[in-house]
């Protein structure tokens, strides 16, 4: 893509009345714009992103067997009232109140699930979506990190036995812990017991990542490093016994519950006379964009580990002329994405942006490196750049 047709553009100050850093960066960088409070639109730069977060999430989910499809958010009230969830505060209300917009899927899914898994043998069955959804939330000050309207990759599994949905929940367990480990996360992210809610006996499990921009804290244990939430009530590590935990601030990026039967008898969902048991699942996919803008960044703007950066390579044109826009079409055909700053700008404002923007690799081409046949690449957050001949150029970002 060459930056003058980028749609979007980015801004030298950072915009006002915003507190979050995630909010200030990705509007200044050009990858959100803000409609209301909480409510925020994706623009072309964060899209990439956050395709590229489902694109991780889809292939883990579909490793374990889950079935993707799309429930609609726009939700009828009687389907709520059979569960209790009608007057929340999260609800939004509309049409006289005969609709709600769907801010979780249980109500949805326990009905459509009972429509089509009729005997023993359709069981166990996963089902999941990325949809978005609507919440009511009072506290929308922390840019996309609590949306109003946000985007939820929700998963819903249904069991015969208990032991069964033990068996499925560890491997949600083990598939979440390496979507964040893709995202780049995986040191900042730590499984967390939490609070069941009202109709869970033991405990949720919480995957908090670690972040002074966090809601939440979080106390993770010196010795084996399972984390419990504030929440909880605790005195020694359940794991280990260990009696020493380290206090940190976190998000909440993703929530795992068994909900046990509370809406297969809702909705009165048997097999063989017995209740269904769920689990249920939810990954906050536009605040893990969030989340990464909050861990990855410094003075100069965003560091997007490589495996969900909107582009993989910055190339900055310096007078380079036809040489620029060969080495351009050449990355492209090789499968990376570039941004080529054709821009007519001066290279410090060239160079501020692919920084604000954060990809991770930056190539300038100038008269100068062309001299020596090179480029000169420097990866986003180090200081020191090299210089490479065009001819190996490929060779060496393979290793990058
Ligand atoms: P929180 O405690 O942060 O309000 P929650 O426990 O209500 O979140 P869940 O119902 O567990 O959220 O939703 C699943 C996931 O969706 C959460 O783990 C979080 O990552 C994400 N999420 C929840 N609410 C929001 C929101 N308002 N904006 C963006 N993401 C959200
Ligand atoms: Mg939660």
């Amino acid at each position: 893509m060459k930056a003058s047709k980028i749609f979007s553009k980015t801004q030298k100050t950072d915009p006002s009345g915003e507190i979050s850093t995630n909010a200030k960066l990705l509007m200044k960088a050009g990858f959100i714009d803000k409609l209301g409070a909480g409510i925020y639109t994706y623009l072309p730069l964060s899209l990439r992103v956050i395709r590229k977060i489902e694109k991780i999430i889809r292939s883990e989910l579909n490793r374990i067997d889950a079935e993707e499809l799309l429930m609609p958010a726009l939700n009828p009230k009687s389907n709520w009232e059979k569960t209790g969830r009608w007057n929340v505060p999260e609800m939004y209300k509309i049409a006289d109140e005969e609709y709600g917009l769907g801010w979780t899927h249980e109500e949805i899914i326990t009905p459509l699930a009972k429509k089509f898994l009729n005997s023993e043998k359709d069981f166990p069955k996963s089902l999941y979506q990325v949809q978005t959804k609507y919440r009511n939330e009072p506290r929308a000050k922390s840019g996309i990190l609590r949306g109003r309207e946000f985007i939820m990759n929700d998963m819903y599994s249904f069991h015969l036995t208990e032991e069964d949905l033990d068996t499925y929940y560890e491997k949600v367990k083990e598939a979440y812990l390496k979507i964040y480990e893709r995202c780049g996360l995986k040191d900042y992210t730590y499984f967390t017991l939490a609070d069941g809610g009202a109709f869970t006996k033991g405990f949720s499990h919480e995957f908090q990542t670690l972040t002074e921009a966090g809601e939440d804290v979080i106390y993770i244990c010196k010795k084996c490093k399972l984390a419990l939430n504030k929440e909880v009530e605790h005195k020694k590590c359940p794991s280990c016994g260990e009696e020493d935990f380290e206090e940190r601030k976190a998000i909440e990026v993703g929530n795992i519950f068994k909900l046990g039967t509370k809406y297969s008898e809702a909705f009165d969902f048997k097999i063989n006379d017995k209740n269904v048991i769920m689990g249920c699942y939810g990954i906050g996919v536009s605040r893990l964009l969030g989340t990464i803008v909050e861990v990855f960044n410094d003075e100069k703007g965003i560091i997007f580990p490589k495996e969900v950066a909107p582009y993989d390579i910055y190339l900055v044109d310096i007078k380079g002329g036809e040489k620029s826009e060969q080495l351009y079409k050449a990355l492209e055909y090789k499968g990376y994405d570039v941004i080529f700053d054709d821009r007519d700008k001066t290279p410090g404002e060239k160079f501020s942006d692919a920084d604000l923007i954060g990809i991770p690799i930056r190539i300038i081409i100038s008269e100068k490196t062309l001299k020596e046949d090179s480029v000169e690449v420097k990866k986003r957050g180090e200081e020191k750049s090299v210089l490479v001949k065009i001819k190996e150029i490929t060779k060496y970002l393979e290793k990058c």
